[in-house]
Order: structure tokens, then C-alpha cells, then sequence
């Protein structure tokens, strides 16, 4: 009989719940309405997004004009960091602002960011990051120059699941707006930390926001930019112009119905789901801390997502670590997903200044809310004996 297989990959996807199924599943059969058909088809539609619309604005503590649905937190992240960069072009009369983010954020941050420099829309300052993985308030206050107008970072990291201080950076800026004539504009990445943190707007302080439902028990290919009222944001993409012409294109109804659905579960499930998945994390550590040899955990401890370790095993290659773990049946990462295959050193682990060769060794564990103790205890059983196999063919 073949084993059950166990997944430990929750950063880079998760399994729709079926509740948040069952109510988008009418959305693609009988309720297949465009929302910007005038007819019952199309209201009905469009009845099933606004509410969605709402749900969200509960979730986020905003008001629902100031939420657009996309399709996910690529293009959230794209949207926020270009049409941001670029309407402030626009309105300064084509002077450069400058813009702060870390060189720990996800890939379409610092490419967004990479394209506004090459394009000569922005100059752009990438924050080291400490090796407990955490952003310093004091570097971001040093980087600030007069001519900053755009600051990004990310809530929750996706590889090493550490926390960054959104709220005190929050306050940091409000405090140097309160000077400013042009108002520094606060983004963050907070697609790791919808299931597990606060993602209320305004005691985040922050203008923008992003997330993604794939990563919170909903579909793929549908996520939310939060737009605060009077922050100006440039479309880039034209068309129709769906969601206050912001982002053209007919909406994805049941991704959005699901998305909905999904904030509204994870907000009624967050303490619940927290303190299993804390536990079980906390009881893997421990023991693969304590029964296998040469192990080291990245990023700080207490400041991290209660689903996140990420490990590295000395004398092994984290992608032999992967596929041999794959065939014991159980599915884990050594980094992102977004970069899986590719074999350069993770960008993460080398912001928190781990070397080289140390980086190959990385393993990344990520929980979720249907993961057992019983399958932890399987990983951990199959983990000790591929370490242990690829050490004695390492020779080590
Ligand atoms: C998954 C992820 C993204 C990308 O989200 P998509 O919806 O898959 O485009 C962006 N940022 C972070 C932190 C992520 O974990």
C-alpha cells in the first residue's frame, strides 16, 4: 500500500478549505454572471464581489472602497511598488523619489523595484537584514532622505518566517510625516501573516498592503491590494476599468467569493490555529534539535511565525535533503517555491549573512492547520535517516 503523503510546504501554497469550496463552487456553474453585465447574471455576480468586498474590508479595518481584488500577491506587490513609484513621478514633475525596501523581500518586490531603477523611475536603497532576521528600525530611520516617498516591508518572511517590527515602523513614519510635506507611503508584504498576525490597517499604520488567498486556504490566482483613501496609485494595466480602474479585467468571481470566505475563516480560526501549529512546530524542533547532529536554526526563535522552521544540516545539500525526503513521501522546501530549481544560494539566507556553502544545507518546514503530531514524527523519522545516508556518502 502506498503512505500517505505528508505535506510540510504551507509557505508555498496551501489546500482550499472545503467550506471556502463550497461557497465559491455555485460561482462557476449557475452564478457564472460578469459583475459588469448589467442584467440579474451580472448582478448577482457583482453582488457576490461586493460582498467578498466587505468581508475583506472587516478583515483589513478598512472601508471596502479601498480594497481591490487581483490576482494575487505578485501582481499586488507590482501594483503597489510601481503605480506607487510612478504616480509620484507624475506628480513631482519627473524628479526621482526614493524608495527603501530590505534585501530580504520576495522576488516581485525586488524586481519591482529593480525594473523602477533600470527604467530610471526610482532610486532604490535594499536594507540589510540582522541575522536574527529582523529589519533594525535605526536603519530605516538612517535611510530616510528628503526625497523618500516610498518605504516596503514585508511582514512575515516566506523563507525564514521572522516578523518584522510593521507596527513601530508604522509609528516611525507617522511620526516623520507629521514634518513632511510630501508624506512618506508605508507598504508592506503581508501575505505570510494573514493567518497568524494582526493585518488591521491602521494599527499597522501602513498605506498599502498586500496578500493572497492561496496562501490562507483559498484558490490560486486571486489576491487584495489594500489602497489607503487619498493614496495615489497608477494603474498598469488599462482596460475596462474593473475596481475603480485600478485594475482592468473581468474579476475572478469565485476566486474572489473564496478569498472572502477564506479571510473571514482564518480571522474566527487564528487563535485556534496558531497555538496547534506553534506547538507541534516547537515539539519538532526540539527534537530534531536534540536527535540529529550539526543542525542549526535560522532566524530568531521568538520573533517568528508559529508555522516556520528552517534549518541547516551540516555536510548535506539541501536538495538532496528535498528529494530524499520526497521519496520517503514527505514534501518540504529548501526555499521559496518562486525559485525552487534554481540552485543559486537563497537571497534570504545570504541578507541574514549566512555563507555560502553553509546556505546549501537549508531546509525550510512550514505547518498548517492540518498537519498531526503524527505527521511530524513520520518527517522527523525520515529526516534522521536521509541526513544520516547523506552523510555517509558525503563521507562525513
Ligand atoms: C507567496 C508569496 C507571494 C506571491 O504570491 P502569489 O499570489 O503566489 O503571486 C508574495 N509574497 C510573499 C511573502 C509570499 O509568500
Amino acid at each position: 500500500m502506498k503512505k500517505k503523503r505528508i505535506y510540510l510546504d504551507y509557505a508555498a501554497t496551501t489546500p482550499v478549505d472545503s467550506q471556502v469550496f463550497s461557497v465559491m463552487r455555485p460561482y462557476f456553474t449557475e452564478k457564472f454572471g460578469n459583475p459588469m453585465s448589467i442584467h440579474a447574471f451580472g448582478r448577482e455576480a457583482s453582488n457576490a464581489v461586493e460582498k467578498a468586498r466587505q468581508t475583506s474590508a472587516i478583515f483589513f479595518g478598512c472601508d471596502p472602497s479601498e480594497i481591490i481584488f487581483t490576482s494575487g500577491a505578485t501582481e499586488s506587490n507590482n501594483l503597489a511598488i510601481k503605480g506607487a513609484a510612478i504616480s509620484l513621478v507624475n506628480h513631482q514633475g519627473g524628479s526621482k523619489p526614493h524608495v527603501i525596501t530590505t534585501q530580504f523581500e520576495h522576488s516581485c518586490i525586488l524586481n519591482s523595484c529593480k525594473k523602477l531603477e533600470e527604467q530610471g523611475m526610482a532610486e532604490v536603497t535594499y536594507l540589510p537584514i540582522g541575522n536574527d532576521g529582523l529589519v533594525k528600525i535605526n536603519d530605516i530611520e538612517k535611510a530616510i532622505k528628503a526625497n523618500t516617498l516610498l518605504i516596503s516591508v514585508m511582514y512575515v518572511n516566506n523563507e525564514i518566517g521572522t516578523i518584522q517590527p510593521i507596527k513601530e515602523i508604522g509609528k516611525l513614519i507617522e511620526k516623520l510625516n507629521s514634518n513632511r510635506e510630501q508624506k512618506i507611503i508605508f507598504h508592506t508584504d503581508a501575505t505570510q501573516a494573514i493567518n497568524y498576525f494582526d493585518c488591521k490597517v491602521d494599527n499597522l499604520k501602513v498605506d498599502l498592503l498586500s496578500m493572497s488567498a492561496h496562501k490562507i486556504y483559498g484558490p490560486k490566482g486571486v489576491g487584495c491590494l489594500y489602497i489607503r483613501k487619498n493614496i495615489r496609485v497608477t494603474r498598469i494595466q488599462d482596460g475596462g476599468g474593473q475596481e475603480f480602474n485600478l485594475r482592468s479585467g473581468t474579476l475572478n468571481v469565485p476566486g474572489i467569493v473564496g478569498l472572502g470566505a477564506a479571510l473571514e475563516i482564518a480571522e474566527k480560526e487564528r487563535k485556534k490555529v496558531s497555538k496547534l501549529v506553534e506547538k507541534l512546530r516547537d515539539h519538532m524542533i526540539t527534537r530534531i534539535m536534540k536527535e540529529i547532529k550539526g543542525v542549526k536554526l535560522n532566524g530568531s526563535k521568538l520573533k517568528r511565525s508559529p508555522n516556520n522552521a528552517n534549518f541547516i544540516f551540516q555536510d548535506v545539500e539541501g536538495e538532496g535533503l528535498l528529494l530524499g525526503l520526497d521519496i520517503e513521501g514527505v514534501a518540504v522546501s529548501t526555499g521559496s517555491a518562486c525559485s525552487a530549481g534554481d540552485l543559486r544560494p537563497s537571497h534570504v539566507l545570504m541578507a541574514i549573512g549566512i555563507p555560502e556553502e553553509e546556505s546549501h544545507g537549508s531546509l525550510r518546514v512550514t505547518l498548517g492547520k492540518y498537519t498531526t503530531k503524527t505527521e511530524i514524527d513520520r518527517f522527523i523519522k525520515s529526516l534522521k535517516e536521509v541526513v544520516a545516508r547523506l552523510r555517509k556518502i558525503a563521507g562525513k
